[in-house]
């Protein structure tokens, strides 16, 4: 995964957040303020504004410009969080111009910190981290069993469809979904939803790629 595969994964998730848009905030509306697929698009509509910028940069730059990027133009908590994943995700990657599967599982492992540093929460809470938790530790099980950078991203894809699922019957202990307590129940978590996109545009640039 080079420098062009990024812009490429970049470039796909910005196409579908926003077809999506509208459905992400559908998914925000009864457990939250119907916002998430706004936020979502309007960040990545400023990532791509960058792309001209981005292409003479190596990778660890790219995803520091996303980084900042989200955090300075997504109102909203998905906006810190996001940023911070693609923060952390940059550093990871610094000095690599070419990521194998162990790089790729490094990043990925370095994104979700990010988003447990920056909110705190566990799995199980119905937040983003329901994604992306199951997604590392299932690309990490295949990296160990030997799997390629196709396989470690589509296993990461497979897993995060699955925790996604897995929020709707969950009750919300963090951000605005947990002020509606039991009410929350029954509701597929929007910022689940965001990362397994994600994850999916990852999978989908990498199995081109390979
Ligand atoms: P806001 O809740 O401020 O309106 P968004 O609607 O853009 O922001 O994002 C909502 C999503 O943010 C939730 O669906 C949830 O997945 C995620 N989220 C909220 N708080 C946290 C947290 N502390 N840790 C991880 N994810 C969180
Ligand atoms: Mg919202």
């Amino acid at each position: 995964m080079n420098n062009e595969d990024t812009l490429r994964w970049l470039s796909r998730i910005a196409e579908v957040l926003h077809e999506k848009a509208q459905y992400l905030t559908q998914l925000d509306s009864p457990i939250g303020d119907a916002d998430h697929g706004t936020n979502m698009d309007r960040g990545f509509v400023a990532v791509r504004n960058k792309f001209p910028t981005m292409t003479t940069m190596d990778m660890a730059a790219q995803f520091k410009t996303v980084g900042s990027t989200l955090v300075s133009t997504v109102g909203g908590s998905s906006g810190p969080l996001y940023g911070t994943a693609f923060l952390r995700a940059g550093t990871a990657v610094t000095g690599k111009t070419d990521l194998n599967a162990a790089d790729v599982v490094a990043m990925l492992d370095a994104f979700a910190g990010g988003v447990t540093a920056r909110g705190k929460a566990q799995t199980g809470e119905k937040t983003m981290v329901d994604a992306l938790a199951p997604a590392v530790a299932a690309a990490q099980e295949a990296l160990a069993n030997g799997a390629d950078v196709a396989e470690v991203t589509a296993r990461a894809a497979m897993a995060a469809e699955e925790g996604t699922k897995a929020t709707i019957p969950m009750l919300a202990t963090k951000g605005r979904a947990s002020y509606l307590g039991e009410r929350s129940i029954g509701h597929q978590d929007p910022g689940a939803t965001s990362s397994l996109l994600i994850l999916q545009m990852l999978a989908e640039v990498c199995a081109k790629s390979a």
